[in-house]
């Protein structure tokens, strides 16, 4: 259920509503912090026969009660009818923002490997490293990742280049060491259901990109989000990263309809990984411009200075010359990206991220 307030409402009329949430077992979460124009009220508590939204529709100050709000009623549009900008660092992904463009090696395997790569993303405009420290791997044999060093080396990366870091979370107890060096954590698609990293992802403080898991619905996606913003998440992200499919030619197949359809049900970002989607380099860039071209909010690649010698996913991977190639391609379809101001996000030295509210 969500309440929109009217403009006039004040601190006493925030304080009623949530007496009643109270009172029912439910809590309230305002929009925006610093001025609520509409507060969800969450929780598992029923409301049979609408009798407390009947009480919430007669206060004075409450132009509207939206009864429905679907399953993720935080991420929905109910709740914020405009799309919403997640902030990372100086950067701003989503809300009308211009399109991001992440990245970074699928794993970090060495300080010149990393280097490398974080120098030609600033080159090429991205505006956000990837780099995997702790890697989901099929097989318990493939490189699992360099672990602290890796993540030590990203911090490393950042100072160098001044460019936020995501990079992906595991597992609960390692939310708090990796959430020390990342200014955005990385649910991967094989966790997007995994409740208790959700829950403690969530109360990280850092803002979320959380990848789709190759068979869920949209539905299913969104609630992993509500998951993440019920913790206190201050932002998430969606990314598209392919789904299952029958035909061995492509690793997964990228849902660019899913992708966009999601935006009608969610003011969250969403971005595509079309390396993932298609474990073909040479698919990499054509998929970049489709979902750019279509309005989505970035893009995320997989690139390494020799990708037949990556430890992990070098199929996928661009080299730093189709990392260039790519931004060119973009730059011909018209489409300009976010740029970061690079002097303030490497003067800090530490994550440039600020706790939303
Ligand atoms: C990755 O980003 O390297 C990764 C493992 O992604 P996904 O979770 O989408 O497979
Ligand atoms: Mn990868």
């Amino acid at each position: 259920m969500i309440v929109v307030l009217n403009a006039g409402a004040d601190a006493g009329v925030i304080r009623d509503i949530g007496a009643i949430a109270r009172r029912a077992g439910l809590r309230t979460v305002a929009d925006d912090p610093a001025k609520p124009r509409r507060l969800a009220l969450v929780g598992a508590a029923p409301d049979p026969g609408g009798v407390l939204a009947d009480e919430l529709e007669n206060l004075a100050m409450v132009s509207l009660v939206i009864r429905e709000a679907g399953p993720a009623p935080l991420a929905s549009r109910h709740f914020r009818p405009e799309p919403t900008a997640v902030r990372v660092g100086s950067l701003r992904i989503g809300g009308g923002n211009p399109p991001v463009l992440a990245a970074g090696p699928c794993a970090v395997e060495s300080s010149e490997q990393l280097l490398s790569v974080a120098h030609a993303a600033v080159r090429a405009g991205a505006s956000l490293l990837r780099g995997g420290a702790f890697k989901p791997r099929t097989s318990p044999y493939a490189f699992q990742g360099l672990g602290p060093e890796a993540l030590r080396l990203l911090g490393e990366a950042r100072a160098a280049t001044g460019l936020p870091v995501v990079t992906e979370v595991l597992a609960p107890d390692l939310v708090e060491l990796v959430s020390e060096v990342a200014d955005m954590l990385q649910i991967g698609a094989r966790n997007m259901q995994n409740y208790p990293l959700l829950a403690a992802a969530g109360a990280s403080g850092r803002p979320v990109l959380l990848k789709r898991a190759p068979g869920a619905t949209l539905e299913e996606w969104l609630l992993a989000a509500e998951y993440l913003l019920a913790s206190g998440a201050p932002g998430v992200v969606l990314c598209e990263r392919g789904l299952r499919h029958f035909d061995p030619s492509t690793r997964n197949i990228l849902d660019l309809a899913g992708s966009l359809a999601v935006r009608e049900l969610s003011h969250l970002p969403v971005i595509i990984d079309p390396s993932h989607a298609t474990g073909r380099r040479d698919l990499v860039t054509p998929l970049a411009l489709a979902g750019l071209a279509a309005g989505l909010d970035g893009v995320i690649v997989e690139v390494h200075p020799d990708p037949d010698a990556a430890l992990s996913d070098g199929a996928q991977s661009l080299d730093l010359d189709g990392l260039s190639a790519l931004a060119d391609a973009i730059r011909k379809i018209g489409v300009s990206l976010a740029t970061l101001d690079l002097d303030v996000a490497s003067a800090g030295g530490s994550p440039g991220w600020v706790r939303a509210g």
